[in-house]
C-alpha cells in the first residue's frame, strides 16, 4: 500500500502458503455461502481460523463479515454455510431486505476521527447480537453495521468502493 507513507505489499490469498506469508487479511464481500465453500475447498478454513485466533488482524466486509460470525440466521442454516465463528456475534445475512439491496449512508464510526464515513451497502448483513469482547463500532438506525473484537474488524458495507481509506487504515493499525 502506497498511501501516506504506508509501505507494504498486497497479495491475493488463494492457498495456505499465501496465508502464511501475510501480516493481515481482508475477507471481502461477495456471497457468503460461496466464500465459505471456497475456504474449505482450498484448505484455508482451518488455517485462517487458527491465525485469527493467534492474533492476525482480519477485516471482513459484507459477506466476509457474515463468514466471520459465530452464529447466523435461518438463511445461513438453510444454505448450510459453515461460519468461521471467530467473532462473538450473530448475523442477519440479508438484514436490509431486497427492496433496499443497495444504498449509501454516512456513518459515525467509533474511534475514527474526522468526517462521517460514506458507506456503500450491497445486500448487506447486520450484526444482531454481540457478546464477550465483540463490540459495536457503528450503527445505522438500530442496526449494528460494524464491530471490533481485539484483532478482528467486520463491516456490513464495502469500504473498498470509496476513496476513503480510514477503515483499511484501522486494519493496518492493528498489525
Ligand atoms: N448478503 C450477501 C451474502 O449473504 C453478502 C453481500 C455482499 O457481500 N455484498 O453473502
Amino acid at each position: 500500500m502506497d498511501d501516506e507513507g504506508e509501505d507494504g505489499k498486497v497479495i491475493w490469498v488463494r492457498r495456505p502458503h499465501d496465508l502464511e506469508s501475510v501480516d493481515c487479511l481482508v475477507l471481502p464481500g461477495g456471497e457468503s455461502t460461496t466464500i465459505s465453500k471456497l475456504l474449505v475447498t482450498f484448505k484455508l478454513f482451518e488455517p485462517l481460523k487458527r491465525r485469527a485466533g493467534e492474533g492476525m488482524p482480519v477485516l471482513g466486509t459484507c459477506a466476509g463479515m457474515i463468514v466471520m460470525c459465530q452464529q447466523g440466521d435461518r438463511d445461513v442454516e438453510r444454505t448450510d454455510t459453515q461460519l468461521l465463528g471467530i467473532l462473538s456475534a450473530r448475523v442477519d445475512r440479508n438484514a436490509f431486505g431486497r427492496q433496499r439491496e443497495s444504498f449509501e449512508s454516512d456513518l459515525e464510526i467509533e474511534g475514527m476521527g474526522g468526517d462521517p464515513f460514506h458507506a456503500v451497502f450491497i445486500r448487506a448483513p447486520a450484526v444482531v447480537e454481540t457478546w464477550g469482547d465483540c463490540k459495536p463500532m457503528a450503527r445505522l438506525g438500530d442496526q449494528v453495521v460494524m464491530v471490533r473484537q481485539k484483532n478482528l474488524l467486520a463491516a456490513s458495507f464495502h469500504p473498498e468502493l470509496t476513496d476513503d481509506l480510514r477503515v483499511h487504515k484501522m486494519l493496518l493499525d492493528l498489525v
